[in-house]
């Protein structure tokens, strides 16, 4: 048996960092990844045999837990059929059905391989939809690392955003404008300035890669009527909260407290594949239409729509549909959610927790933070001592502070108990 230490000095001599992703290496926590060798329910075990209670769910997708029998069948009767045909099949017919149906804003859904895929032609679309060029996005949302979107906030609303990463050229983000998430008075100034210009603005709803974040009702509310008043389309990425914080995703959540509420284009992944390499656009025939091979707006996939990826999207979406699945998953996670703020409560230790559906954050602060300067500001050096304090005892949050967590239907109370036993040790060793 090699140890996690052995592994990951290995990896690191053939692979960048030693991952395929940076969050993954630790870099935020410090110490050893884990080098996971297999995962049944709501446990990993990692490469030296210790049982670990995940909440990282592959970052979303296991909401069933790990190897759900009626998942792995239909995977295994996928793959005993051919892996990929580059042709048209009917379970792809199958999944956009599937998904449209939980999807009212949507009348027509393209898939893809992932959700960097997903959302950069999400954006192309709208610019070829609206003939505009420039977006706006909110600082801390994350959708995937195509270029125009690896940006941060320019001096000021007059001028454009910043690249993030190196090999991005300014000219390629000169477009994107990149605004406080919640921040009622820069949105109505970026349309004031820039609003017949703007071709999509993008937004995670409830934002899952700066914790856990909600835009608020009232932000959301001025946020469609300004699209709409301006001509630009309000793009939903529901990557992340997508079937996720609810069967009709974030956007039903919307729609129950803004009358008439829809963004103009959702972009989906994780859960719609179930763990396999999956995602999709969707909306209105009227700009689905505009893509190729029917409009104007290039997009294509060798793998796009793959036999066994749908299988297993379409197996997990129909599960999660039975009557009162997210109902449990919605009280177990705040369960979870409620039992760590009292935990830390008890210890003299500020935390608060939010959550919504199969999906949840906490921070070390006294407040719920409503952007990323404020979730950043939460004390980092607390979360990161509390990360190592579960690892030790067998609970696997993610590796960083800016990161959210999931709850699957295969944890049970008794999951939950034993996390929050962890837990009380961890915050009385921290308090
Ligand atoms: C994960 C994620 C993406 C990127 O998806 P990948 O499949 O990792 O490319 C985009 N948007 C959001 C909101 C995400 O959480």
């Amino acid at each position: 048996m090699s140890s996690n230490q052995a592994l990951f000095e290995r990896a690191q001599r053939v692979i960048p960092g030693g991952v395929n992703s940076p969050v993954r290496a630790f870099r935020a926590v410090g110490g050893t990844p884990r080098f996971i060798a297999r995962a049944q329910g709501a446990y990993m075990w990692d490469a030296e045999g210790r049982q670990l209670i995940d909440y990282i769910g592959s970052w979303g997708p296991m909401i069933l837990g790990h190897g759900h029998p009626d998942v792995l069948d239909a995977v295994q009767r996928a793959v005993t059929e051919g892996f990929s045909f580059g042709a048209p099949t009917e379970r792809e017919i199958e999944l956009a059905e599937e998904i449209l149906k939980l999807v009212p804003s949507a009348e027509q859904v393209r898939l893809v391989s992932s959700g960097t895929e997903a959302a950069m032609t999400a954006i192309r679309l709208a610019r070829g939809a609206t003939g505009r060029s420039k977006l706006i996005k909110f600082e801390g949302c994350y959708h995937g690392h195509a270029d125009a979107l690896l940006v941060k906030a320019g001096s000021g609303l007059a001028t454009f955003g910043h690249p993030t990463s190196a090999g991005v050229p300014a000219e390629v983000v000169q477009h994107t404008l990149v605004l406080e998430y919640n921040n009622l008075e820069q949105l109505d100034e970026a349309f004031r300035q820039h609003g017949a210009d703007i071709a999509c603005v993008m937004i995670e709803p409830i934002a899952g890669n700066m914790n856990f974040v909600r835009a608020s009702v009232p932000f959301m509310t001025r946020l469609r009527a300004l699209c709409s008043q301006h001509g630009a389309l309000l793009v939903f990425d529901e990557v992340m909260s997508g079937f996720r914080v609810a069967l009709g995703s974030a956007q039903s959540l919307y729609a129950q407290q803004i009358p008439g509420f829809q963004p103009d284009l959702s972009v989906f992944g994780k859960v719609i594949g179930g763990g396999m390499p999956l995602a999709a656009f969707a909306g209105p025939k009227a700009i689905m239409e505009k893509l190729a091979p029917l409009g104007a707006v290039y997009q294509a996939g060798t793998l796009s729509g793959n036999p066994v990826a749908t299988a297993c999207g379409l197996a997990t979406l129909r599960l999660i549909q039975q009557p009162g699945f997210f109902d449990t998953l919605g009280a177990r996670t705040r369960r979870l959610t409620e039992g760590l703020q009292a935990a830390a409560t008890a210890a003299g230790i500020d935390l608060r927790g939010d959550c919504q559906g199969g999906m949840f954050g906490f921070f070390f602060a006294d407040h719920l933070p409503q952007n990323y300067p404020a979730v950043m500001a939460t004390d980092k050096e607390r979360f990161n001592r509390f990360f190592h304090l579960m690892l030790d005892g067998g609970v696997y949050l993610a590796p960083a502070m800016y990161e959210a967590g999931f709850v699957s239907a295969a944890h049970t109370d008794a999951d939950i108990d034993q996390t929050l036993a962890v837990a009380t040790r961890a915050f009385q060793t921290l308090g």
